[in-house]
């Protein structure tokens, strides 16, 4: 074996390794639940050991987001070439997620008003779900949504006065800017100006560009080398502290989540792939399984994005000069699980305390629903602070959303599954729309 099809060899094993370590912290965390759920002796290991380890992990990863967005959307613009092309990809980018989106939203919100998840709760349960409304997490998100933004400055927003300012705060819950968003425009941008002028000195930048997404993926693959173990660490902390009373009241709404997922990811997305894409559904959820597991584990579209372009490539085949723009977009600003999990939410939420939603705020709730999808940060919990908005603009408490923080967490590995997932159906998609063919192994 030559050392080049050792290396591969193991690559390829990654995967194997991240859901051993999955599945490790699964059955370690819940030995430790039932044996040592309520032991201070547990919450110290949660805090000070397994948290930090699987903090490692995902802070180099985190580190490297910024320069791979940044590099990969100014280059993927600028190979698109001209810009009558680059308005063709995007005007179809952003077409495709608007309607799957609102598809997304709308199976959310047609499960919620069937099941009724929130209506029928005992007292008891009731009590024991609104006693813990006053943790620092609901303070944190409520504080984020009072400082909430206008529209139009949020828009204007979009468009950075100072690029690195929102570069450096783009993974800051505080940061007033516009965050990684900005950071996007200000890439295409870049990019557009590197496809408009063409000489030698904008090729040595091109050069460079090159060279510095080639040096952050290298960081991303030697992070992902401890993902194994940083899996197995988050994975242990979510578990053992999830007691399962939660799980049990909140049941209904959980599994309805759930199921609502998977509507999207094995019916939605398996027609686009069957009948638009012309590609076997199975051979694609095959493919991209490490893709899955990273999203799963971790909880971030950003930080399963360098994982999601690596995969669309090598084992996918859509051209770079495609997933480069639509995945490193998609990562932020295509949320199909984020816009159906806060369509329930909310609704759920409204069932709980007993607010009846007139039309309008049920319209309200569609078109938050859709606009969290694209504005919410692909970072764990980054729904939060918007449903908090959301509840309160249509005169639910927003405090309730303590009532399903406890089973948050495994929500959002689930939702994110579908996030990124849907950003490379999204990708193929559009290569296919450009006229490329796949063939799946
Ligand atoms: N964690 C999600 C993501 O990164 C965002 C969310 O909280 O819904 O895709």
């Amino acid at each position: 074996m030559t050392m080049t099809e050792h290396a591969d060899k193991k690559r390829v094993a990654l995967h194997h390794q991240i859901f051993i370590g999955l599945s490790m912290g699964v059955v370690a965390g819940l030995i430790a639940n039932a044996a040592w759920g309520e032991a201070a002796g547990l919450d110290w290991l949660i805090r000070n050991v397994t948290t930090p380890i699987g903090q490692v992990f995902l802070r180099i990863i985190f580190m490297a987001v910024i320069p791979l967005v940044f590099s990969a959307l100014a280059l993927g613009v600028a190979e698109l070439g001209d810009v009558r092309q680059l308005g063709r990809i995007g005007g179809r980018t952003f077409a495709y997620t608007l309607v799957v989106t609102m598809i997304s939203v709308a199976i959310g919100l047609i499960l919620v008003n069937w099941v009724k998840p929130g209506v029928g709760l005992s007292e008891a349960e009731r009590q024991l779900l609104t006693g813990s409304l006053t943790s620092s997490t609901v303070n944190k998100a409520l504080q984020s949504a009072a400082e909430s933004k206008t529209i139009v400055q949020t828009l204007l927003d979009l468009i950075p006065k100072n690029p690195l300012a929102d570069a450096v705060g783009a993974f800051d819950e505080n940061h007033r800017g516009g965050g990684i968003l900005a950071v996007m425009v200000f890439s295409l941008f870049v990019g557009l100006a590197l496809a408009l002028v063409r000489s030698e000195r904008t090729e040595t930048f091109e050069r460079f560009l090159q060279g510095l997404y080639d040096v952050v993926m290298k960081i991303i693959q030697m992070g992902m080398r401890l993902a194994p173990v940083g899996v197995a660490c988050l994975v242990f902390g979510v578990v053992a502290r999830l007691g399962l009373d939660v799980v049990y009241i909140l049941g209904k709404y959980v599994l309805l989540v759930l199921f609502g997922l998977c509507l999207q990811m094995f019916g939605v997305y398996s027609l686009v792939l069957k009948y638009a894409v012309r590609v076997s559904p199975w051979r694609f959820f095959v493919a991209i399984r490490e893709v899955i597991l990273t999203a799963f584990s971790t909880s971030s579209s950003n930080v399963t994005l360098p994982t999601a372009l690596a995969v669309s490539e090598h084992n996918l085949g859509i051209p770079r000069r495609i997933s480069n723009f639509v995945l490193t977009l998609g990562s932020t600003a295509n949320q199909n699980g984020t816009a159906l999990y806060e369509g329930v939410t909310v609704l759920f939420l409204a069932q709980f305390f007993g607010v009846d939603l007139t039309l309008t705020q049920q319209f309200t709730v569609v078109l938050a629903s859709v606009l969290a999808g694209i504005g919410t940060a692909g970072v764990p919990g980054g729904s939060l602070p918007v449903i908090v908005l959301v509840l309160q603009s249509v005169g639910v408490p927003g405090e309730g959303i303590g009532i399903i923080l406890g089973v948050d967490r495994i929500l959002d590995m689930s939702r994110t599954v579908l996030n990124v997932t849907g950003d490379i159906t999204a990708a193929m998609y559009v290569a296919k729309k450009e006229g490329y063919s796949f063939d799946i192994k």
